[in-house]
C-alpha cells in the first residue's frame, strides 16, 4: 500500500497548483461582501477629514477657561456638516458631535459640565484639559495609507472602511467558476422521492448541499450537474461538459479504488490525476487532476463520499484552493488553543480532526459518534479538534481548537 499523503505536503502541492485566475470584476462596494479585493486601496484624504468634536457642548481655548464658574459668551454655532469660524478670543462655540473643531479652540466641554444662562452665556464648571473630546483628523486613516490590500477578503467592515475613504466601486477577483457533482447509484434527491417511498439501499443527496452551500460562501459561481450514475461512460461524459467552461470541477463520492468508483479511469481518461490517501481522519481518499481543454486546463478535485469526509476536505483543502484561485494570500485556518473536556483514549496513525463544541465553562465538549457518515456530529459541533498522529487526549488537556468560522466561511 502506498504510504498515506500528509495534510500539509496535499495541501502544499495543491496551492501549487492554484494559480490566481485572470480577470477582474468592478463591483458595487455595496455587492463586494466576500469578495476579494484585486487592487490596493489608498486613501487620498484624512479620515476623520479635519479635528472633530467627539460631544455635544462648546469648544473652547483652554487659557481662558483656568478656573470652575468661568462665563463665556457663545460666540457661534457649529452642528455636524457645517465649518465654523476661527473662535474669537474669551468666547466659546456650541458645538455638537462630529462638528469640526473650529480653529483657535483646544478642548471641547461636554454640555453636562456646562450651564447655558440666560444671557445667551455659559457657565463652565470644569476645568478642560487641552485636546478633550477632540478626534483629530487622521485619526483612523491618515492620506497616502494603502487601508485596504489586494488578495484581502471583504467583510462588512471592509466595505465600510471602503466608503470611508470614497471608493463606490471596487476592484475584485473574478468569481472561480465551479461545476459541482454528485456520484452515487444510491443517491436520491430530497423531493424527488418522499422518505416513504425509498427504495432499498437509497440515500439521499446530502453532500450536493453542503458542498454547494460552502463553494457560494466562498464566492464561487456554481453549476450544479446534480447526480451522475456510476459508469465510466456517464462519467466521462459529464466531466468533458463540465471542463470547458468551468475553472474546477468538484466530484463527491467514487474516489475510492472500489469496482463502482469510476472518477479515477474517467479524469485520466481525460486528462491526468493523482489518487491520494491524506493522513487524515476522517477523509482519507482525495484525489487532483486536470483536464485539459482549449484554453489552459480545468482544475479536478475529487472529494470522498462520506459525509463528513467529504464537509473536512473540502473545508482543509478545497477552501484554500478557492481562495488561493481568487488571490488571497492567507488561506490557512486558525487554531487556537483550547480545554479539552473529554477523553480520547485511542491515538490514531492519522491526524484526526474530532468534531467538539465549546461547554459553558469554555472547555470542549466531544460528539459522542465520530463517524465519518455521522453528519449530525458536524451541525452539533461548533468546530474541530485538530489532534496530530499518535495523540491520546485526557480531561484537562491543551488540544488545538479550529472553529467552523475558519473554515466554512
Ligand atoms: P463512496 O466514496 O462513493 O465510496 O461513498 C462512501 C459513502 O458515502 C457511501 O456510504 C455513500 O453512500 C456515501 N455517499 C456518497 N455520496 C454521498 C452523497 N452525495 N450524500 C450522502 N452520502 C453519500
Ligand atoms: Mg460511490
Amino acid at each position: 500500500m502506498k504510504p498515506l499523503k500528509p495534510l500539509d505536503e496535499a495541501l502544499a502541492e495543491l496551492l501549487g497548483q492554484a494559480a490566481p485566475l485572470a480577470g477582474a470584476d468592478t463591483v458595487t462596494t455595496f455587492d463586494a461582501d466576500g469578495r476579494v479585493l484585486a487592487q490596493d486601496c489608498t486613501s487620498v484624504l484624512h479620515v476623520p477629514p479635519q479635528d472633530n468634536s467627539s460631544m455635544d457642548g462648546y469648544a473652547v481655548r483652554c487659557a481662558d477657561v483656568v478656573a470652575v464658574g468661568v462665563e463665556l459668551p457663545v460666540s457661534q454655532r457649529i452642528a455636524a456638516g457645517s465649518a465654523g469660524e476661527p473662535l474669537q478670543p474669551g468666547t466659546a462655540a456650541r458645538i455638537f458631535t462630529g462638528a469640526p473643531v473650529p480653529e483657535g479652540a483646544d478642548a471641547i466641554l461636554m454640555q453636562e459640565d456646562c450651564e447655558a444662562l440666560a444671557d445667551g452665556r455659559v457657565r463652565i464648571n470644569a476645568v478642560p484639559r487641552p485636546g478633550q473630546w477632540i478626534r483629530r483628523a487622521g485619526e483612523d486613516i491618515t492620506r497616502g495609507a494603502v487601508v485596504l490590500q489586494r488578495g484581502m477578503r471583504l467583510t462588512p467592515a471592509e466595505l465600510g472602511l471602503a466608503a470611508s475613504i470614497g471608493l463606490a466601486q471596487l476592484q475584485v477577483a473574478r468569481r472561480p467558476r465551479v461545476a459541482l457533482f454528485s456520484t452515487g447509484d444510491e443517491l436520491v434527491m430530497p423531493g424527488d422521492v418522499p422518505p416513504e417511498q425509498m427504495r432499498p439501499g437509497a440515500i439521499y443527496n446530502s453532500n450536493r448541499f453542503f458542498l454547494r452551500a460552502m463553494l457560494l460562501r466562498l464566492g464561487c459561481e456554481v453549476t450544479d450537474f446534480g447526480i451522475v450514475p456510476d459508469r465510466r461512460d456517464a462519467t466521462i461524459d459529464a466531466l468533458r461538459a463540465a471542463s470547458s467552461a468551468h475553472d474546477l470541477i468538484l466530484t463527491s463520492g467514487g474516489v475510492s479504488v472500489g469496482e463502482e468508483d469510476h472518477i479515477k479511469p474517467a479524469v485520466e481518461s481525460l486528462g491526468s490525476l493523482d489518487l491520494w490517501q491524506i493522513a487524515m481522519k476522517p477523509g482519507k481518499p482525495f484525489a487532483y487532476g486536470q483536464i485539459p481543454r482549449d484554453n489552459g486546463r480545468a482544475h479536478f478535485m475529487g472529494l470522498p463520499g462520506n459525509p463528513v469526509s467529504s464537509f473536512l476536505t473540502f473545508a482543509l483543502l478545497v477552501r484554500p484552493f478557492v481562495l488561493r484561485l481568487q488571490g488571497v494570500q492567507s488561506v490557512a485556518p486558525q487554531s487556537i488553543a483550547a480545554r479539552a473536556d473529554f477523553t480520547w483514549p485511542k491515538a490514531d496513525k492519522r491526524r484526526e480532526f474530532l468534531r467538539v463544541r465549546h461547554n459553558a465553562t469554555g472547555g470542549l465538549d466531544l460528539f459522542d459518534n465520530q463517524s465519518s457518515g455521522v453528519l449530525t456530529s458536524a451541525a452539533w459541533g461548533d468546530g474541530v479538534v485538530d489532534n496530530p498522529a499518535g495523540q491520546t487526549i485526557a480531561p484537562g488537556d491543551t488540544v488545538r481548537f479550529i472553529a467552523f468560522s475558519e473554515l466554512l466561511s
